[in-house]
């Protein structure tokens, strides 16, 4: 298949849009009428400077309101098609895309609308050029691609040809088993779209909410499949309308675009079992094995007030670094390493974020795979130079610039705390807290960016996404997405709002852009490690009386469990018969966190607490204008 992508789905002008829409690979654009109405150059211009990006203008598009005119505007719909067919030569495009009719006055009819298009095809055919029709979800008499079909089928004319779309044909949940026996030639361009499931009319749905495949919930991989039982490789092109994108970066957008595609005839080649044409064979999706590492970039001067928080939590000084200035902390199976270099990535990473998260070790089966898939769709390999004794630790940019390590047990990889680190003289006398393991993280980014990550983890890992949720900070609305395994191997949650004033804002003005806002270690025992933690003089976020007051109404709890919960502020959830427990340490250097939590059965992120939380260490946190401590 040849993959393209529509002007519309990107922010900027069309230069812009084109350039990003290049860079990011693809070979085909659709130009939309509005970005070359507002373009300042003539379609020649814009000719010269697709063919100078090395792209080919696929489609030309839209012609509105054709089909089915009364005879008193028909003739004046033929005159406007001539005119784009001029546009389109000069454009050096040869497919006009007409979709149907959503005229009040327009007619019925299939034979209508089919002679219509003959005759519109006969005048395409005198330019050289064809028409594909398309039904649009709220199209006043075709609305169905199986309307559009038979209008074409009737049309019989080898310059006409159907276009399919996915969200036209989602959104009114047409079936989509008549489209196995549409002959291939006959379609001559499919377009794809991903959409949240709404409950919402067709056309705002559409206008608004529409994303990359892989991004929403529609079942593009069923439509794929039907259509790849008609034999159709031809042109397949994105086509978007969403304001977060048009609010976001072209590049990034377009890169994501080009990634989405790739990701999803990745799955369209396992369930039909063949490879498609024009998309990459990749290495099957990584499942996560667990977290290796979570790697801090901190400064000398702030290492200490860290390590105090990380030895009173319970971890223990496990190693030093053979050649850096680079420390590994233990406790049950989580490996925080502590990176204060003064140059190379990490120091640059700090520079820029303060004390953060610059990099997470995944643990997977095949490292080397992993990377060769994250390459293969299009994720950016991170490489630094290795002194020798060192490891080449295969890595992939992740969200705000922090890195992605891939570390697997095939390899010598698993050997880097030997291979690479000393083991320390023991440093603290602290027997633990009872952390296991990293249960999750959480990253905080601009509203634009949560798709973009979403794709990022879920196309290259085997993680899945969970509902969006929306949580009330004080400050406003946070949106919260979580991807994860499906053992819980891996969960991540992806938080963003569009208030500047709630946490996960403040973190992005703070830590001078996105990254991880705080990590979730799991315990056995929530209470043994609360009062293990707080001997070790560490202060827990204290939680409001009227909680717990709160929860003993809402949940039939015993009384001896509500106060030790009480006692030692934790908060609880309860579905059912699973249960959660969750800490907070106070936040560090103002913006980051730790949270301990215990899960028995429970799946969840305890967001029935978050606003109780986010409230308690909003008042905590610094006034706006306050200088740093
Ligand atoms: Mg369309
Ligand atoms: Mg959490």
């Amino acid at each position: 298949m040849r993959m393209s992508i529509a002007t519309v789905c990107l922010s900027g002008g069309l230069a812009e849009k084109l350039e990003a829409i290049a860079e990011a690979g693809f070979k085909g654009v659709e130009i939309f009428e509005n970005d070359l109405l507002s373009f300042n150059g003539t379609p020649s211009d814009v000719r010269k400077m697709v063919g100078d990006l090395g792209l080919d203008i696929i489609t030309f598009q839209p012609f509105r309101d054709f089909e089915g005119l009364p005879p008193e505007r028909r003739a004046r719909a033929f005159a406007r098609a001539e005119r784009k067919f001029d546009v389109m030569h000069e454009l050096g495009c040869d497919l006009m895309l007409v979709c149907s009719n959503v005229a009040a006055d327009s007619l019925g009819g299939i034979d209508r609308a089919a002679a219509d298009l003959r005759e519109l095809g006969d005048r395409a055919k005198a330019r050289g050029l064809r028409i594909g029709f398309e039904a649009l979800a709220w199209g006043r008499h075709v609305s169905d691609y199986r309307d559009a079909w038979e209008a074409v089928r009737r049309a019989d004319h080898a310059h006409v040809g159907l276009v399919l779309d996915t969200f036209h044909t989602f959104a009114k949940k047409t079936d989509i088993a008549a489209m196995r026996s549409i002959p291939r030639d006959r379609i001559f361009l499919v377009q794809v779209a991903d959409a949240p499931m709404m409950d919402m009319d067709p056309l705002s749905w559409s206008r608004h909410y529409r994303n990359f495949p892989g991004q929403g919930d529609l079942p593009l991989i069923d439509f794929m499949a039907a259509l790849d039982a008609t034999g159709y490789d031809g042109l397949l092109s994105l086509e978007i309308f969403n304001d977060q994108f048009r609010a976001g970066s072209p590049r990034s957008l377009a890169v994501d675009g080009h990634r989405s595609l790739i990701f999803m005839l990745d799955q369209v080649r396992q369930v039909t079992g063949h490879t498609i044409r024009g998309a990459p064979t990749l290495p099957p999706r990584s499942y996560v094995l667990g977290t290796e590492f979570i790697e801090f970039a901190i400064d000398e001067a702030s290492r200490p007030s860290f390590e105090k928080l990380l030895s009173g939590i319970g971890f223990a000084k496990a190693g030093t670094h053979v050649s850096k200035s680079v420390g590994r902390w233990t406790q049950g199976g989580i490996n925080i390493v502590l990176n204060s270099e003064k140059e190379g990535f990490a120091s640059n990473f700090n520079i820029t974020h303060g004390t953060a998260v610059c990099a997470i070790g995944l643990r997977v089966a095949d490292a080397p795979a992993t990377l060769a898939r994250a390459e293969g769709l299009l994720d950016h390999p991170f490489r630094q130079a290795v002194r020798p004794g060192e490891l080449d630790i295969p890595a992939v940019r992740g969200l705000g610039g922090s890195l992605v390590y891939f570390i697997d047990p095939a390899s010598d990889l698993a050997r880097v705390w030997d291979i690479e680190f000393k083991p320390a003289t023991p440093t603290n006398a602290s027997v633990g807290a009872g952390l296991t393991e990293v249960d999750h993280i959480s990253q905080s980014m601009h509203y634009e960016e949560v798709l973009t990550w979403l794709l990022f983890y879920t196309s290259l890992l085997d993680v899945a996404k969970t509902p969006e949720q929306d949580v009330l900070d004080p400050g406003g609305l946070v949106k919260s997405q979580v991807v994860q395994s499906a053992d819980g191997t891996l969960r991540i949650v992806l938080n963003a709002s569009q208030s500047s004033r709630t946490q996960s804002s403040r973190f992005l003005n703070e830590a001078f852009g996105s990254g991880v806002q705080h990590i979730a270690f799991a315990t056995d025992d929530i209470f043994k490690t609360a009062a293990a933690i707080k001997a070790n003089g560490v202060e827990i976020l204290a939680i409001p009386e009227n909680y717990y007051d709160d929860l003993e109404a809402k949940i039939d709890i015993e009384p001896a469990l509500l106060d030790r919960l009480r006692n030692a502020n934790i908060l609880y959830d309860r579905e059912d018969t699973a249960e959660y427990f969750q800490i907070y340490t106070q936040t560090f250097d103002e913006r980051f966190f730790f949270e301990i939590v215990q899960r028995r059965d429970y799946k969840g992120f305890g967001a029935a607490n978050a606003q109780v939380r986010l409230t308690a260490q909003s008042r905590m946190a610094r006034a706006p204008g306050v200088p740093r401590r």
